[in-house]
């Protein structure tokens, strides 16, 4: 039987991930800020004020390699805050039992547990082997 987290620690995860999200929040922007461009930069000073789901919307124009990283650990971030917030958080998304608590602790946005978070990847760079 796998070990569910208690509501202390559901809490606990969900100040990291709100704290993560922030400083991702941030970085996305000092990138803007420092890009070539003027639209960027601009974009950089609209989100500035924006409330958190606001954010990912109108950072999906940009087209900067540099950020992606960023964009896509955020999503996932703000995708567990989402879950937290809405009860189905630590359900694994393939086979919707209980996601492991330590792999939660490690890794407070996972949407997968380790079996299947395995199967996927086992899977996922299979398939991009074939396209190759
Ligand atoms: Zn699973």
């Amino acid at each position: 039987m796998r070990q569910q987290l208690d509501v202390q620690q559901v809490n606990g995860l969900r100040s990291t991930l709100r704290d993560r999200a922030g400083k991702l929040r941030e970085e996305i922007r000092a990138t803007l800020q420092k890009s070539d461009s003027e639209q960027y930069a601009q974009i950089a000073n609209e989100v500035r004020d924006l409330e958190d789901e606001s954010f990912a919307d109108l950072i999906v124009d940009v087209n900067l390699a540099e950020i992606d990283r960023d964009l896509e650990e955020l999503r996932a971030v703000e995708d567990a805050l989402r879950r937290i917030a809405e009860g189905s958080y630590g359900r694994c998304d393939e086979c919707g039992l209980v996601i492991e608590a330590h792999r939660l602790q490690a890794t407070p946005s996972a949407t997968r547990c380790f079996d299947c978070q395995t199967t996927f990847e086992r899977t996922h760079y299979q398939l991009r082997g074939h396209t190759l």
